[in-house]
């Protein structure tokens, strides 16, 4: 496995066990001001112990240290700055065979980890807001804020749906995986909010603040269908999700969607070796 693979994974790792011992410690996984110090002794605690037990040179690991330790200090009072009512609730949650899209000759069915899952609950339980998180090793920012400025901007047709391949291509697992959370633990007739955050980990990208965070994915789905008669209003949010998804495995399924392998994907996925679209050197 690459470096960049195995430094995914610790951090992943750090953000699961900080966030798990953050709930037993002080009852919830709001991040509050007054706590801050202790935050930080959890988080260097944490990596302090996943780091003792990785094969890397002294200095390698000196370095990484200091590298997780201030990322994860501008991560807590960045959190603390944005801190809402949707809380991190559910952490790496792992699913198989899940079907996402069903006709009667065919059967897709995804497999998946989702890095957290946020809830927004009424009094009674129910959850009214689902957001999935994907902590990113840098941030998207510009790149998709300029994709969803630009669609909005564009008139010539050619390039609306040049731009909307380029949000799907984005989009598209988050999608998925924000289906399958929608379906395991809501009930459907009251979510009001459905998002995706980007969460970047990266000491740079979380000093300059501009990381692009949480996205409306009504508002994704609403620019992706557009051409089509469905309307996203406030109480249809969820069909519209799965109108989206029919829409894209049909195109799928008639081959009119293109693939767009990557290296650092490709070369991190169990499928590689048997996989005839994975990156080619
Ligand atoms: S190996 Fe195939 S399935 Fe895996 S990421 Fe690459 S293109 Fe996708």
């Amino acid at each position: 496995m690459s470096k960049y693979f195995e430094h995914l994974i610790l951090y992943h790792e750090m953000f699961e066990k900080f966030y798990k011992k953050v709930l037993a410690y002080h009852g919830t996984t709001k991040l509050k001001k007054e706590k801050k110090s202790e935050y930080y002794n959890i988080a260097t605690e944490i990596i302090d112990n996943i780091l003792s037990n990785q094969n890397e040179k002294e200095i390698d690991l000196i370095i990484l240290s200091d590298e997780m330790k201030s990322s994860m200090k501008i991560y807590i009072e960045s959190e603390i700055e944005i801190s809402d009512d949707i809380l991190p609730s559910e952490f790496e949650v792992r699913f198989n065979d899940y079907e996402i899209y069903k006709t009667n000759d065919l059967s897709i069915k995804i497999n998946g980890i989702i890095d957290r899952v946020d809830f927004k609950k009424c009094d009674n339980g129910v959850i009214t807001s689902a957001r999935i998180v994907d902590y990113k090793p840098s941030a998207y920012k510009d790149q998709l804020k300029k994709i969803i400025e630009d669609i909005k901007k564009e008139s010539n047709i050619d390039n609306i749906l040049r731009l909307k391949k380029e949000l799907l291509i984005e989009y598209l697992q988050p999608i998925l995986y924000l289906d399958f959370i929608v379906n395991k633990y809501s009930y459907l007739d009251d979510i009001e909010y459905l998002s995706v955050a980007f969460s970047a980990y990266n000491r740079k990208d979380l000093l300059n603040r501009e990381y692009f965070r949480d996205i409306d994915m009504s508002f994704i789905i609403k620019e992706l269908l557009s051409s089509s008669d469905d309307k996203i209003t406030e109480d249809n949010r969820y069909s519209s999700l799965k109108n989206y998804i029919g829409y894209v495995f049909n195109n799928m399924h008639l081959g009119l969607l293109d693939h767009f392998p990557e290296e650092k994907l490709c070369l991190g996925c169990p499928k590689y070796s048997m996989c005839s679209y994975s990156f080619k050197a």
